[in-house]
């Protein structure tokens, strides 16, 4: 069976969704398919993540995500006001607890201004009125940081995208692709698609889907599980910010934080330890094909030697609860380890170069028909309705560099 499409979109994550909504609203008489593996949605990162709407306060002037993320803000509130998917705006307080943080904050905040993020240098006074519970030396306030469901988010941009003409298939895992200059053929696990332009949004198989099109992605995707708790026996009004620490310089993710959840409760976490399976949520979780390609890739050992340090603190957070248990109560001493409780896991698709840097902006590669997301880490979630409006220009302009074959 071979099925005809303008445009074909590989991944029902989030930015598989947004940017099947954004081409169908600027192309409504095209035929638009998604082919997705698993049997929904929002199965992987989309559906495993902190649910937080960043403000933008991290990223580098100038990059991407920066910029994406600004966007993204707005337009994620937008959305949710008209679907009625909860979202609340409830601030953010990156706490710091050491002279060295206090310096290190401060760079943040500057960094923050530089990308036309709203933010607020609080004193140790006014952290303690803000926030009773937290200990902390200053810290910054961050008010458009924000909350919500992003599992939730997706699965609306998938019914919107049905009740409005698109295919969605699941169950297709696309395992081969050949780009002529006339079109694209793409080849499942169960039947042959035919495109005229196509999108990949691969997640945590980005590499191996840009691989599948015959490309050599410039890249591998390292997996890394990210592990939080429930807080159990603590009240619901123990803290009424997101609380974050200052992300130590050394470790490319943002440190345990304590979330509060847009269906209620809160989460602790998450850490960065590697996972053994890409999509493998337990510890126990174990791929031989994916283990053996991260483990045979040389970035990943440059990596692990530039990042030695981190590498070992994670892996030993990761190994006793109690150190775990430190990291968040060096802002908030009142948790104890009766108070954390199982929660699901995450995995974030980490793309690493050949050389072992951690690639940290968005990446997007692109040949004459096709488009592939290649890095879409934290904040995509955030940043996911500005990232389809850019697949679509790209995909129309066609002005990104052209692949290696
Ligand atoms: C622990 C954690 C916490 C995070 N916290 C936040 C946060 O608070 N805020 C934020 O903005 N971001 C956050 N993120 C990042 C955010 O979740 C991701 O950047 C975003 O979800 C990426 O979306 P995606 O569509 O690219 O990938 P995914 O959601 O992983 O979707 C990729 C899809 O492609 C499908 N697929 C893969 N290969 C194939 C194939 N061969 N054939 C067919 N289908 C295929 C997969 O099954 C999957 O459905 C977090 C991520 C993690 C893991």
């Amino acid at each position: 069976m071979t099925v005809t499409s303008d445009i074909l979109i590989v991944g029902s994550g989030i930015i598989g969704m947004a940017s099947a909504l954004e081409l169908q609203s600027r192309h409504p008489d095209a035929r638009i398919t998604v082919l997705e593996k698993e049997d929904g949605p929002a199965r992987h990162q989309s559906g495993h993540n902190s649910g937080v709407i960043h403000a933008g306060v991290y990223y580098a002037p100038g990059s991407l995500k920066a910029q994406f993320c600004r966007e993204g803000v707005p337009a994620t509130q937008a959305f949710c006001d008209e679907h009625k998917i909860p979202y609340q705006r409830i601030g953010k307080l990156i706490v710091a607890t050491t002279e060295p943080e206090v310096g290190r904050m401060e760079k943040l905040g500057a960094r923050a201004r530089q990308n036309g993020i709203e933010i607020q240098d609080v004193d140790q006074t006014t952290l303690r009125l803000m926030e009773p519970h937290i200990n902390g030396l200053a810290a910054l306030y961050s008010p458009s940081t924000g909350i919500t469901d992003y599992q939730r988010m997706t699965q609306v941009m998938a019914d919107l995208f049905v009740a409005r003409g698109g295919t969605l298939l699941y169950n297709e895992r696309v395992v081969a692709a050949t780009e002529t200059p006339q079109q694209v053929s793409v080849r499942t696990t169960t039947a042959r698609y035919e495109a005229d332009r196509v999108v990949t949004c691969g997640g945590l198989h980005s590499d191996r889907v840009i691989t599948a099109f015959g490309h050599k992605p410039g890249y591998r995707v390292v997996p890394f599980r990210g592990e939080f708790f429930r807080l159990i026996n603590q009240p619901e009004d123990l803290v009424s910010h997101l609380i974050y620490p200052v992300p130590d310089p050394e470790r490319p993710f943002l440190g345990v934080h304590l979330t509060r959840k847009i269906k209620g409760g809160f989460t602790v976490g998450p850490n960065a330890v590697l996972a053994f399976k890409r999509e493998g949520y337990r510890l126990t979780d174990i791929s031989p094909r994916d283990l053996a390609e991260t483990l045979g890739y040389t970035g990943f050992w440059r990596m692990l030697a530039m990042n030695a340090a981190s590498a070992a603190s994670e892996l030993s957070a990761s190994a006793s609860k109690q150190i775990y248990l430190k990291r968040v109560r060096k802002y908030c001493s009142r948790i104890r380890l009766k108070d954390l409780a199982p929660y699901p896991a995450g995995v974030r698709a980490q793309a690493v170069s050949p050389s072992g840097k951690i690639i940290d902006d968005f990446l997007f590669v692109q040949s004459e028909r096709c488009l592939h997301v290649g890095n879409a880490p934290s904040p995509a979630a955030t940043s996911c309705l500005p990232i389809a409006k850019h697949i679509a220009d790209q995909l129309e302009a066609g002005q990104a560099p052209t692949l290696a074959a």
